[in-house]
C-alpha cells in the first residue's frame, strides 16, 4: 500500500514544487515506485517532470471530476523513474465545478485508491493556498511535508497552515499528521534564518527534518530543462540535499 503525502503550505513561492519534483526522483533512484500527483493548475511539477501541460488529452482535473481513472492519465517522468498525474489551467475550473459534487473533499482520495497497491509512495504537490484542492490533498494523505524558508513571516503562516491540519485531523482525515518541517532555500550566512531556524526546532523540535535544503541556482534552473534538479546536475549541492532527504524520509516513515 502506497504511503500518501502532501507537499503544502499556503505560502507562494516556498519550494513546494521543487521539493515534490525533487523526492519524487531521489525515492524513485532508491528504486521506490513513486506517483507524483500534480493538484495545481499551474502544471510547475508536470512542466518540471518534463511532461507538457499543453498537450493533456486528460490530467487530474478529470480525474477529480470523475470523468477519468489515475491510471488513464498518469504519464512517465522519463528522465527520473517516476510517474506524474498532471495538471494545467483546466484544474483551476475543478475548484468551482466540485462545489456541487457529493463528498467534494474525498474525490482525490477516491481516485488514488484504486492505484495504491501500484506504488510504495504517492506525493502530492498542493498549490499556494488552503484551498478546496488543497483540501482534497491533505484528506487523501497519510502524512504532511512542509517545506519552508526560514523568515520572519515563516513562522506567522505556519500557524494557519498547523490549525487547518488539526481541523483537517479531527474531522475528516484521523490519518493525517505532520511529517516534517523541510527548512529550504537557506543560506547559512543570514543570521535571521539562522535564527528562525533556531526557533523552528525549539517550537518543533524533531518534526523538523535534519536534512536542510540550501539556496543551489541548479535546483532554480532545472525546471526549465522539464529535469528534477537531481537528474539535472545530481552532483549539485541542491540535488545532494534533496537525494539526503529521501533517505531521511524513507527513515522517518519506518517510524510511522
Ligand atoms: P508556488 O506556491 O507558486 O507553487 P512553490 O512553493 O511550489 O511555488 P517553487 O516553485 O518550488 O515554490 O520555488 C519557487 C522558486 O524558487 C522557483 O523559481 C524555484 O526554482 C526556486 N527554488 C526553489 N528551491 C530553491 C533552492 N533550494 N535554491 C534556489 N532556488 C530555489
Ligand atoms: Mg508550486
Amino acid at each position: 500500500m502506497a504511503k500518501i503525502f502532501c507537499i503544502a503550505n499556503q505560502k507562494g513561492g516556498v519550494g513546494k514544487t521543487t521539493t515534490a519534483v525533487n523526492l519524487a526522483a531521489g525515492l524513485a533512484g532508491l528504486e521506490q515506485r513513486v506517483l507524483l500527483v500534480d493538484l495545481d493548475p499551474q502544471g510547475n511539477a508536470t512542466m518540471g517532470s518534463g511532461v507538457e501541460k499543453a498537450k493533456l488529452k486528460s490530467s487530474v482535473y478529470q480525474v477529480l471530476i470523475g470523468l477519468a481513472a489515475v491510471k488513464d492519465c498518469a504519464q512517465p517522468c522519463e528522465s527520473s523513474g517516476y510517474d506524474v498525474l498532471p495538471a494545467n489551467r483546466d484544474l483551476a475550473g475543478a475548484e468551482i465545478e466540485l462545489v456541487d459534487l457529493d463528498s467534494r473533499e474525498l474525490r482525490l482520495k477516491e481516485a488514488l485508491a484504486q492505484v495504491a497497491n501500484d506504488y510504495d509512495f504517492i506525493l502530492i504537490d498542493c498549490p499556494p493556498a488552503l484551498s478546496l484542492l488543497t483540501l482534497n490533498g491533505l484528506c487523501a494523505a497519510n502524512g504532511v511535508i512542509v517545506p519552508m524558508q526560514c523568515e520572519y513571516f515563516a513562522l506567522e503562516g505556519l500557524s494557519d497552515l498547523v490549525n487547518t491540519i488539526k481541523q483537517v485531523h479531527a474531522n475528516l482525515n484521523p490519518d493525517l499528521v505532520i511529517i516534517g518541517l523541510l527548512r529550504v532555500m537557506f543560506d547559512p550566512r543570514m543570521t535571521l534564518q539562522q535564527q528562525v531556524s533556531d526557533q523552528l526546532l525549539e517550537h518543533f523540535g524533531d518534526k523538523v527534518f535534519k536534512t536542510i535544503i540550501p539556496r543551489n541556482v541548479r535546483l532554480a534552473e532545472a525546471p526549465s530543462y522539464g529535469l528534477p534538479g537531481v537528474a539535472f546536475d545530481g552532483a549539485s549541492r541542491g540535488a545532494k540535499a534533496y537525494l539526503e532527504f529521501g533517505a531521511e524520509m524513507v527513515e522517518r516513515i519506518k517510524q510511522m
